[in-house]
């Protein structure tokens, strides 16, 4: 079973002193955020977060192996969804994979002269799968880091707006309904950024 934030912090005390940075004021939210590393196609879970491409038609990266795990019915039902826009997102069912269903969402590709363009689509990325996840009763879902591969999102502050929008809307009242949210990294470097980054939007409570 992968540990909550809350539980990593009675085993690891250390991570604490980090959160002296905290930028958040403590809330029973630690209690509903994980940190995976490893193949989000692996995970038995509601839903899993796919990086998806505009045409939802399939892609390199996360995108490929979700396909490739789900098998072609999912793109069969893909076809039938006339693409996404950036910044949202659209579910289907996971098909052969152990999830349930896959929200698809289009993040932006980057570009360092329209960041704040770029920011806010992201973040529309991370609220508007979990709005979708709350209108279909998903209560456990797992985000991989979207747009931070093919799409060159810059990790860390990819990974500050994945934290900032995931503390809202826990903390909010529709959130309520959101049990856990899994952060799935797949690299040393994008799980070195979460573990240092995690102790400033979900300080111990
Ligand atoms: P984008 O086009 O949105 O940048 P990518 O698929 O290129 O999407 O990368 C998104 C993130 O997903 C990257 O951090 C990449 O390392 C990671 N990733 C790739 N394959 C997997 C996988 N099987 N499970 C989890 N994360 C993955």
């Amino acid at each position: 079973s992968i540990k909550t934030i809350a539980e990593l912090y009675k085993i690891t005390p250390s991570v604490i002193r980090r959160a002296e940075v905290a930028r958040y004021k403590p809330s029973r939210a630690v209690e509903r955020v994980s940190l995976f590393q490893g193949d989000i196609t692996k995970l038995k879970i509601d839903a899993i977060v796919n990086a998806a491409n505009r045409s939802l038609l399939g892609g390199g990266g996360v995108d490929g192996a979700i396909h490739n795990a789900a098998g072609p019915k999912l793109l069969d039902e893909c076809r039938t969804l006339n693409g996404c826009e950036t910044g949202k997102s659209k579910i289907t069912k996971g098909y052969d994979l152990p999830a349930r269903h896959i929200i698809h969402t289009v993040g932006p590709i980057y570009s360092e002269k329209d960041k704040d363009e770029k920011a806010e689509q992201l973040a529309s990325c991370y609220e508007t799968c979990l709005e979708v996840a709350i209108e279909n009763e998903v209560r456990h879902v797992a985000f991989c880091s979207i747009s931070t591969g093919i799409y060159s999102y810059p990790i860390v502050a990819a990974t500050r707006i994945a934290l900032e929008t995931a503390r809202d809307v826990l903390d909010s009242e529709k959130g309520s309904k959101i049990e856990r949210i899994i952060f799935v990294v797949w690299s040393d470097k994008d799980k070195n950024v979460y573990q240092t980054l995690i102790p400033e939007y979900f300080p111990p409570y």
